[in-house]
């Protein structure tokens, strides 16, 4: 058998060191654990970055991806796809969407929404420069040429300047400060309802409004980008229904297809008109294995009730890291909605991950002082208890 000092061996020799990986190789999972080379187990509070929603190798998904793997992979979008349409039913029945497009990533749906607004605007205007778009410091929006502009973090864009033109970045839930920045160029704010990598940041209901409100003013698209925050992760299916408030465009990707690779897209019929043949498209987008994946992981969070789960395991956990943040001087904050928390510190979180790692816990930090939260949505009031147990003896030996 193959060790975990002898994988790290290999990667180094073949990998590109695009990642700081941890030395840890997990190659099995179930639920909220997962296990690695050398048979250690780990409690998962990062699924995947937010991914496993369902927790790992859920059998729904795995029955799903096994029958259509051996029924049929990939046709292409030349055909029509049985498993792609049962998706976009599921989603456009649960949201306010009439249309989707679908893709293999977070960025590559950002990408779509991109070329949708610009599209879009500049035909319903019949003013070609208007292609502007909105986007918030902070923010992360994926890792391609337009997404990294769009993207309002200097160490995410530096090294690949010239940018994509036309992205304007404006401080997080500031109201005033997005109105500030619309010109007649503007055709699109995009924001992510509650934005995962920088840090964990709700923004106010009223911000929120306020900003669909500016939106019908200026007669501007709101893209949200529900990437992180969508799939049932902050208790609802979508993260802007806690706002009350619709978008024209909303993306997708990590968790909807319980760990298979995919974007969506979904958008009203108005603005999805503008996708006319031939203007976008995908060879692997939604096709018959990543959408049985996805068809499954829904009909799976919302045939379980995993929502209402989300909701109260949220609040518990909620609350027993604000019980734990109160014995340590170090821990500014716990915030979040749902299972989507982070726990601000005043010190860098780097080395209670590695703690966490010789301890069997895997979790995560973000924005170097926020560790983030994001466990199965499945997961269990022992596995939080055992969890914060964990990191209480981490923060205890911190403190010492
Ligand atoms: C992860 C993420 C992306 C990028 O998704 P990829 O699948 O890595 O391309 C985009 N937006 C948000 C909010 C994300 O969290």
């Amino acid at each position: 058998m193959t060790t975990t000092e002898q994988w790290v061996e290999r990667s180094d020799r073949v990998i590109m060191k695009t990642y700081g990986r941890y030395p840890i190789v997990p190659v099995r999972g179930e639920g909220c654990r997962v296990w690695d080379a050398d048979g250690r187990e780990y409690l998962d509070f990062l699924a995947g970055v937010a991914v496993n929603n369902l927790g790992h190798c859920h059998p729904r998904v795995v029955r799903a991806i096994q029958e259509q793997a051996a029924t049929l992979i990939h046709c292409s979008n030349y055909y029509q796809i049985p498993q792609q349409i049962e998706l976009a039913e599921l989603l456009c029945s649960h949201s306010f969407a009439d249309k989707a497009f679908f893709c293999n990533s977070g960025a590559e749906a950002n990408e779509a929404a991109i070329k949708l607004a610009r599209k879009y605007s500049r035909e319903t205007f019949d003013n070609p420069e208007r292609y502007g778009i909105i986007t918030a410091a902070d923010s992360f929006h994926g890792r391609t040429m337009a997404t990294v502009s769009a993207t309002g973090q200097e160490k995410i864009q530096r090294f690949f300047d010239p940018l994509l033109h036309g992205f304007a970045h404006v401080p997080f839930n500031d109201l005033a400060a997005l109105e500030a920045a619309i010109t007649p160029q503007t055709c699109a704010v995009m924001l992510e309802p509650i934005q995962g990598e920088g840090g964990i940041n709700a923004p106010s209901a009223a911000y929120m409004q306020g900003v669909r409100e500016l939106c019908d003013r200026h007669r501007l698209l709101l893209i949200l980008d529900e990437v992180q925050v969508g799939m049932g992760r902050t208790g609802k299916l979508f993260a802007h229904e806690h706002f009350g408030i619709r978008p024209d465009i909303m993306t997708l990707a990590k968790a909807l297809a319980g760990g298979a690779p995919i974007g969506a897209m979904l958008a009203t019929d108005a603005v999805a008109a503008s996708f006319s043949p031939g203007t976008h498209g995908s060879t692997f987008g939604g096709n018959p294995l990543v959408t049985a994946a996805a068809v499954a992981t829904i009909r799976t969070m919302l045939e379980e009730g995993l929502l209402n789960r989300c909701e109260e395991m949220g609040e518990y956990l909620h609350g027993e890291l604000e019980t734990l943040g109160t014995k340590y001087p170090f821990v500014k904050e716990v915030r979040g909605i749902g299972l989507m928390i982070g726990m601000g510190l005043s010190i860098p979180g780097a080395e209670i991950v590695k703690k966490g790692h010789q301890r069997g816990l895997l979790l995560n930090v973000t924005h170097d002082t926020v560790l983030r939260f994001v466990p199965p949505l499945v997961v269990t009031k022992q596995e939080v208890n055992r969890m914060i147990e964990i990191l209480d003896g981490i923060f205890k030996e911190i403190e010492a």
